[in-house]
């Protein structure tokens, strides 16, 4: 599948917000965001009152590259999530929020969701004791979430085993970084999910 290959930093720019995308830098004053405020491109500066639909669909955007997920894909979350029962919009970023690579990054197994897949994709995170490289898998209540064996001695993870987690765990997780090994406890509901967005918009960007 064809992917964003150019500069992260440049799309937390595009959107206004820190999306986290490169790992402990992001924390640091060396983040693009705390350097240059204003959007990319020679007129990033100059840029007009949005419409109601760009203020829509950089609503969506911003969902969409803060987890790395392709047009096509996030789609079908939306369709998805207006199958399900209760609120669209949140039921769509619960179901984002169960992505394989995103629940790894929540439990420190990579230090941005960019790592967090690759370790995935790589083949280095089991999930119930069967390798799982498939970044968009849906983890499920009572998973168990672990690093391969023969992958602890990589030294980010060996790291992570004796420094313990950098992060805070969300609570719908429980990590136990001795073991590198977590636990899905619930499924993420709407105040489990950081971001600052109004996904409501995402909605009725869809449904126009
Ligand atoms: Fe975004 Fe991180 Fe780059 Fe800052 S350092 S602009 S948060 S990717």
């Amino acid at each position: 599948m064809a992917r964003y290959t150019g500069s992260v930093c440049r799309q937390c720019r595009r959107e206004g917000m820190k999306l986290f995308l490169k790992g402990d830098r992001c924390y640091t004053e060396k983040c693009a965001l705390t350097l240059r405020h204003t959007p990319p491109g020679m007129h990033g500066q100059g840029r007009k009152k949005q419409s109601e639909y760009g203020v829509q669909l950089r609503e969506k955007q911003k969902v969409r590259r803060a987890y790395g997920i392709m047009e096509s894909q996030f789609h079908k979350y939306y369709e998805m999530a207006t199958n399900m029962r209760g609120v669209t919009g949140e039921n769509m970023l619960s179901l984002i929020e169960r992505r394989l690579d995103n629940v790894a990054y929540r439990l420190n197994l990579g230090e941005s969701r960019p790592m967090a897949r690759q370790m995935v994709t790589h083949g280095h995170v089991l999930v119930n004791g069967n390798k799982v490289d498939i970044a968009s898998y849906q983890v499920k209540v009572g998973d168990v979430i672990s690093v391969r064996e023969r992958s602890r001695d990589i030294p980010f993870f060996a790291a992570l085993k004796e420094q313990g987690a950098k992060r805070t765990v969300p609570q719908w997780l429980e990590l136990d970084s001795e073991n590198l090994t977590g636990k899905v406890l619930a499924l993420p509901q709407r105040e489990d999910i950081d971001l600052t967005i109004e996904e409501h918009l995402i909605v009725e960007f869809y449904s126009r």
